[in-house]
């Protein structure tokens, strides 16, 4: 059985992302050598953890962090711990980020870190050591100015704190900008937890109200039940109506057409340890998720989820990528030609590091906001975006995808053109 956990795709993230920017800079005209220069990351960085694990065995992690590029500000970019992060992965992550913090103006570059392991076989304990001995290895790469991490993939506010902690003690001060998506304790923002899922919402209303889809009792699925994909279950269905008909985890994909509470099925996986046994939805195979009878799709899992024969069995109108680098390139084009309205990863899931960005702002002047200034700084600037992004996407009759790429790619290279090269 498919699980979030594979990819459907054979096309490697990073050759995704290469194609993607040769696509966006043909279009948009960019200078060669700024293309030749976006196509590496800046720097990438490995390292070899060492951990001493519970029972005294030691194990070697291997870490990464990649740096792509910096010329609208200094890095940003998620740390992921899973057991199939890739160099070639990393590099694409941050590639994305770099596009992303430019197409919803952020005075951000792009970075991404990983880490290979599976965190759910280590104790907390041995988690926290891992973290703090990574955080050491590139501490000097990071910084409030410099490069600042967050979380992806199965990290989560302890982590960051973890790593704020490490960061502050080897500085011997309090450093808490150095790293966003923390504890609220600890320099946390108000609404970070949320970020992501709720940008995806809020992309899934304005996609909805462009193709004249009515939102209440529209039929959206979901997959995968980590930070994103709850997030945006429990905002669509709480705050907009929306009948959340099927969603999944690593273990378990379930469909009811009368709807799914996602805030039960939390609470469910929480006391089980997934959402498997959930009662009152089927449990059906994790292939036939995409291909659900619905209105919206939202893939938020990993990368690498829907290729062109998945592409084929979709009848949702609209997708909204939670996830980065869920769709290939193949997929792409029969969307394009069937008319689904995709809202591309590097637009849809930028909520969250908006609110980084909030985080990061609250931090350095040491100020706190509340949820209310969050939530309607992170509701302007969405919408705003989403705007921006539609706009370039009818002047080139493109799809949205292109669009946003367009814009991003475009304003990076301003910025590397403006600056110049050095010597
Ligand atoms: N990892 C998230 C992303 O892919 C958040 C990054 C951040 O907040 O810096 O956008």
């Amino acid at each position: 059985m498919l699980t979030n956990e594979s990819k459907v795709t054979e096309e490697n993230p990073y050759q995704v992302a290469l194609a993607q920017l040769k696509l966006a800079s043909e279009i948009s005209k960019v200078d060669p050598w700024i293309v030749e220069m976006l196509k590496t990351p800046k720097k990438v960085i490995e390292v070899a953890v060492p951990v001493k694990m519970d029972d005294e065995n030691l194990r070697v992690f291997t870490g990464y962090r990649v740096q792509h590029n910096d010329a609208r500000g200094p890095y940003k970019g998620g740390i992921r711990y899973h057991p199939n992060v890739t160099v070639d992965e990393v590099k694409a992550l941050s590639m994305w980020m770099t596009w992303k913090t430019a197409v919803v103006d952020l005075p951000y570059g792009g970075a991404k870190g990983g880490i290979v392991v599976n965190p759910k076989e280590l104790t907390k304990g041995e988690l926290e050591r891992l973290t703090r001995r990574y955080t050491t290895m590139i501490l000097d790469e990071i910084g409030p100015y410099r490069d600042v991490p967050a979380p992806d993939v199965n990290t989560n506010p302890q982590v960051m704190a973890w790593i704020m902690d490490t960061y502050s003690t080897i500085k011997g001060y309090s450093v808490p900008e150095v790293v966003t998506g923390k504890p609220l304790s600890v320099g946390g923002s108000a609404g970070r937890n949320e970020a992501t899922g709720r940008g995806v919402s809020i992309c899934v209303r304005e996609a909805a109200s462009a193709i004249g889809i009515k939102l209440s009792g529209a039929k959206v699925a979901i997959q995968g039940f980590g930070n994103v994909g709850y997030n945006a279950a429990s905002i669509l269905r709480n705050e907009m109506g929306v009948n959340v008909v099927a969603i999944s985890d690593s273990e378990s994909t379930l469909y009811s057409p009368e709807g799914i509470n996602p805030d039960k099925a939390l609470e469910y996986k929480e006391k089980n340890g997934s959402l498997r046994g959930y009662p009152g939805a089927k449990q059906i195979d994790a292939s036939d998720l995409f291909s659900l009878p619905v209105d919206v799709l939202i893939p938020a899992a990993i990368e690498g989820q829907i290729n062109k024969r998945v592409a084929e069995s979709i009848s949702a109108k609209i997708i909204v990528e939670g996830a980065n680098g869920p769709t290939d390139i193949g997929a792409d084009e029969v969307l394009r030609e069937k008319g689904v309205l995709l809202v591309p990863d590097i637009l849809a899931n930028a909520g969250g590091v908006m609110v980084s960005y909030f985080e990061w702002l609250q931090n350095l002047h040491r100020e706190k906001w509340d949820l209310n200034t969050v939530n309607s700084k992170l509701e302007e600037k969405m919408v705003y975006s989403f705007k921006e992004v539609s706009k370039v996407t009818q002047n080139y009759d493109t799809t949205m995808r292109l669009g946003a790429l367009v814009l991003g790619v475009g304003k990076v290279a301003d910025a590397i053109k403006t600056l110049g090269l050095f010597p």
